[in-house]
């Protein structure tokens, strides 16, 4: 998995059921985040290994695509069975390359072992659909077929709940899967990869390649990937989705987000600044679902900005593997700087800076990439700070008259990932839910992503494509109807040099 030379740790690519030898030349750096300092070095890959992973992929596949599904099943159960008793250690590696509280990357861990165990259903999943006597003696019925080979393009901040949205369903519905995770935090790929062959996969059907830009686009570009399935940044996810639909591939690419929170004055104001809270600055604002708006109703503005300031200046930031840490640094310098000068910015431009997270020094740590948790009131909609996806943790209010400007607020923005609405009322709610042009909405409830059995995806610039990912939608996007008209003649019946219709059946 990780081959180690005399001074620095290499994180290899796995292909083939075996890591690769690393050519030192070609790494990039990996960070501890909350140290700053330079931790191991990744493999980048090139053409020679892209074209060794394909093929050793086309090749599992064959095998791979063609076994029982109850055999599949199996490989599927022994790997929720070993995730599941490694979740701890996959945590630990997790928090040491993306800085988050171990406690959370175990959460990230849970929520992939659910798509794990959804996938376990393959059988039931993968069941066709028949209809018995379409015409006189024929049955038509739809079987789904693998793709082949397909990749999987995941980002820095969930380094293993993002692969296992994809490759469970991927290789329970029969295809062999090659991931391209983040270059910043890519040692738990490796353990995945691991964990999959102890389970029994065999090799090839899953393989990691590291690399960067040019990694992915040869992916992209490579004859025999079928399919690309990306999680990103959106103006990543908006190329990615353009190169391979060029490419002529199958291709769903979620992309950012800029997620609101909206506050009625009927919500249970309390309740309200203790989810927010958590959901702006859990994982230092670094999920797509993290809730980085909160559109407050003017009546209860002054209140709410009041209680979650005293929460944002109660959270406890520190190395993710402190026991007591709330929130552990952002993922590299350039990312700080970027928040920092997006917190500027908004000062400049006249919003209200209530709790300012810049310059932030954790004892100890004083070269690690931390910023303090920011709340800034009376933003506009032209703000950069509004405009722009942080990805940090610093928590806008917009204030609005009533739910009518709130949900303009929230459908003018070209993000569309998540939402939640705080209220007591059951008619505002359905209003709300009926009425917002976004993808997954939590009704009191900060971040509903959705669980396993159902399928996670935005709309406009947080999704390219027709598919959501996992759930449903995931066995969907992984296969291809193959329809079958066929008929067992008892007796000769007259051959038709018409096409039958109607009259015919
Ligand atoms: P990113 O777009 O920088 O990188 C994502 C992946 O693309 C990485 O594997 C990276 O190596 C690769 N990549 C980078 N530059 C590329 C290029 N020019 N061409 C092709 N591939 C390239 O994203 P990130 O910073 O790692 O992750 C954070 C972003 O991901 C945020 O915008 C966040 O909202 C988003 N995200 C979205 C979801 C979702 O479900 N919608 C989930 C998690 C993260």
């Amino acid at each position: 998995m990780t081959a180690t030379s005399t001074d620095t740790t290499l994180v290899a690519h796995w292909i083939d059921g075996a890591a690769t030898s690393v050519d030192e030349a070609r790494t990039a750096p990996v960070f501890n985040p909350a140290t700053g300092r330079e931790i191991a070095r990744v493999a980048l890959a090139d053409q020679a290994e892209i074209d060794a992973a394909v093929s050793a992929a086309v090749t599992a596949q064959e095998a791979w695509g063609a076994l029982s599904l109850g055999k599949r099943a199996a490989v599927l159960f022994a790997f929720r069975e070993l995730l599941a008793s490694h979740a701890d250690e996959l945590a630990r590696i997790i928090s040491r390359e993306h800085g988050k509280v171990v406690s959370d990357a175990r959460g990230e861990v849970a929520r992939g072992l659910e798509v794990v165990e959804y996938a376990c259903g393959l059988p039931q999943l993968m069941k066709g659909e028949l209809s018995d006597e379409a015409a006189t003696g024929i049955e038509v019925f739809t079987t789904r077929e693998p793709l082949g080979v397909v990749v999987g393009i995941t980002p820095f901040n969930f380094p293993a709940m993002v692969p296992l949205w994809m490759s469970p369903m991927a290789i329970a519905t029969g295809n062999a899967f090659i991931l391209k995770p983040s270059e910043r935090d890519p040692s738990a790929a490796n353990v995945l990869a691991r964990l999959w062959q102890q389970a029994g996969l065999p090799d090839g059907v899953f393989s990691v390649l590291h690399g960067d830009k040019d990694a992915v686009t040869a992916l992209i570009e490579h004859p025999d990937v079928a399919a690309v399935s990306f999680v990103g940044s959106t103006p990543i996810a908006r190329s990615v989705h353009a190169a391979a639909t060029a490419a002529g591939k199958r291709v769903q690419a979620l992309g950012g987000a800029k997620n609101h929170g909206v506050i009625l004055a009927d919500a249970d104001l309390e309740d309200a600044a203790d989810h927010l809270t958590a959901a702006a600055f859990g994982s230092a604002g670094e999920r797509c679902m993290a809730l980085s708006v909160a559109v407050v109703a003017e009546e209860i503005a002054d209140e709410l900005v009041a209680l979650l300031a005293e929460r944002a200046r109660a959270v406890k930031v520190a190395p993710g593997d402190q026991p007591d840490s709330d929130m552990g640094p952002v993922i590299t310098a350039a990312a700080k700087e970027r928040i920092e000068g997006l917190i500027g910015s908004a000062e400049r431009e006249g919003a209200d800076l209530v709790v300012d997270g810049r310059g932030l020094q954790v004892e100890g740590h004083e070269e690690g990439f931390f910023v303090g948790p920011t709340l800034i009131d009376k933003v506009s909609t032209e703000h950069e700070v509004y405009r722009e996806e942080v990805f940090g943790p610093v928590l806008d209010i917009v204030r609005v008259a009533d739910l009518d400007e709130a949900i303009a607020v929230v459908n003018a923005n070209p993000y569309g990932n998540g939402t939640a609405i705080f209220t007591g009322s059951g008619a505002a709610a359905r209003e709300y839910r009926r009425r917002v042009k976004v993808g997954m909405v939590g009704v009191n409830v900060p971040i509903p992503v959705p669980v396993a059995w159902h399928s996670f995806g935005g709309w406009k610039d947080s999704l390219f494509g027709d598919s959501p990912i996992y759930g449903p939608e995931g066995v969907s996007f992984y296969t291809r109807p193959k329809v079958t008209t066929q008929r067992w003649p008892a007796r000769r019946v007259a051959a038709s040099f018409h096409f039958s219709g109607d009259s015919d059946k």
